[in-house]
């Protein structure tokens, strides 16, 4: 599968930790990741990664269009919903995508937990 991983700076190290306990699972898919998630998680867990732009600097919209293009099975997005974000627009178009292409889609940590196990098991491909 082609998973991607984004998480606010909040929820930085909320990811950090999922990856850690789902590196196992983690390792046999395809990864993407917006710039700094990335570069943090990459740094934490060995898992090799393809990095976007930083969320900020584009990287959503770049997820967005591989989920426009078909290009992505699953997305984890830890999103920090007590603090406003400059490129709320691109996020908001990125849930947006997701529902049109019908995009497994985890916003929360219980969410992801739920989606990584069906991908652990098999019951997502
Ligand atoms: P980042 O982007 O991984 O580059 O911090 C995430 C985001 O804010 O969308």
């Amino acid at each position: 599968m082609k998973i991607a991983l984004i998480a606010h700076d909040k929820k930085k190290d909320n990811m950090i930790e999922l990856a850690i306990k789902y590196k196992d699972t983690l390792a046999h898919h395809e990864l993407y990741a917006t710039g700094t998630t990335g570069t943090l998680v990459m740094g934490e867990t060995g898992l090799a990664i393809k990095r976007m732009k930083s969320g900020p600097l584009g990287g959503d919209q770049q997820i967005g269009s591989m989920v426009a293009e078909g290009k992505l099975d699953l997305i984890i997005f830890l999103r920090d919903p007590l603090t406003s974000q400059p490129h709320e627009p691109d996020v908001s178009a990125l849930l947006r995508l997701c529902d049109v292409q019908s995009i497994p889609l985890a916003t929360n940590v219980k969410s992801a937990e739920i989606m990584l196990e069906a991908v652990k098991v098999g019951l997502i491909k």
